[in-house]
């Protein structure tokens, strides 16, 4: 049973986490840092900085470390390697001391103007989690585009879990990030989690910003894992559509067989290849894609029941401390 704790007061002076999941970004994260803080501080809004640093080659640990030496509000919590963005926003909720935590990207993709809006929403309005949805999705290509429309319109058929404008740039109350905590799937969507959770919610529009600097990190690989991942996480639809898929396959064998059998009986049966082979092919398909599908969902159970730990942290600077 997952059960609230007492709620934290919400006051001027609540504390605001912003989670921030950082690989290879080194050339420009000061300059983010920077950015970000400019709107708090202009916003008088008390804030720390949790970084994760997910196993970047670069100089990212390094740049970041000098950002924990001058600024005493900065953490930075480094993983034992790329454990992908996910986990690195699972270990940034882990360290999160604040009231209110935000999640955001470290590539200014999520505007910061909008933070003032998402922390006075929790504030003065008494919601528990904001989420930032996307207005516009930015530049991206067409292929790119189109997939993603596909994957969406997948989830929100087989699921009630709306995915298509959710991003990751979201501010959750305490007692959200308690709750999101005690999950205990390992294999888990963020993005899709958190409406999963429920709580009192506001979504908030934006315009997602061209990159800084750097490039995207998804590879049309990982995009396809975390497709399947969003999809094997909130539905199990594609098994009953195999279900499905058989039982209209029995109906047409029943129909094709009755047809096979009076052509024999009646001396007709003949040259009948094309029909033998397209069936073949067909049926062959289905139990490659059905199997494909069970697969999918077998290898979901396999991660969870070997229950490894969402990441492993090799160094942890706490903000304030003597370094
Ligand atoms: N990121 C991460 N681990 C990864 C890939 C990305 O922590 O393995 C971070 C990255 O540093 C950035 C955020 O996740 O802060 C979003 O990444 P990216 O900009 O590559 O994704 P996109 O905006 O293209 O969806
Ligand atoms: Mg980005």
């Amino acid at each position: 049973m997952i059960t609230v704790e007492k709620p934290v007061d919400r006051t001027k002076y609540s504390l605001l986490s912003v989670v921030i999941p950082v690989y290879q970004e080194g050339s420009h994260i000061k300059n983010t840092v920077k950015i970000i803080e400019d709107v708090l501080i202009s916003n008088n809004i008390t804030y720390e900085f949790i970084f994760v640093d997910d196993g970047s080659t670069d100089n990212t640990f390094s740049e970041l470390k000098s950002l924990a030496r001058d600024n005493w509000r900065v953490s930075v919590v480094r993983l034992s390697r790329n454990f992908g963005k996910e986990s690195a926003i699972c270990a940034g909720l882990d360290y999160a001391a604040g009231d209110m935590i935000l999640t955001m990207d470290a590539d200014l993709q999520h505007p910061p103007e909008v933070i003032p809006a998402m922390v006075d929403a929790w504030l003065n309005e008494g919601y528990d989690v904001v989420e930032g949805v996307k207005h516009s999705r930015g530049k991206e290509n067409i292929i790119y585009r189109v997939c993603a429309k596909f994957f969406y319109y997948m989830v929100n058929k087989s699921s009630d879990v709306n995915l298509e404008r959710a991003s990751d740039f979201k501010l959750m109350d305490r007692k959200v990030v308690e709750a999101w905590k005690k999950l205990p799937e390992r294999t888990s969507f963020f993005r899709g989690m958190s409406a999963w959770l429920g709580f009192r919610r506001k979504e908030i529009e934006f315009d997602v910003a061209k990159r800084v600097a750097g490039r995207s990190k998804w590879s049309l690989f990982r995009l396809l894992r975390l497709a399947a991942n969003a999809v094997t996480s909130y539905t199990t639809v594609p098994l009953h559509f195999i279900t499905l898929l058989g039982a209209v396959m029995l109906f047409g064998a029943v129909v094709l067989g009755v047809q096979t059998l009076y052509m024999k009986l009646s001396g007709r049966a003949g040259s009948g290849f094309t029909t033998v082979i397209l069936l073949q092919l067909i049926i062959g398909s289905a139990i490659m894609t059905s199997l494909g599908i069970i697969g999918l969902y077998l290898s979901k159970i396999y991660h969870e029941v070997k229950a490894r730990p969402r990441y492993i942290v090799s160094e942890y600077i706490r903000g304030g401390e003597d370094k």
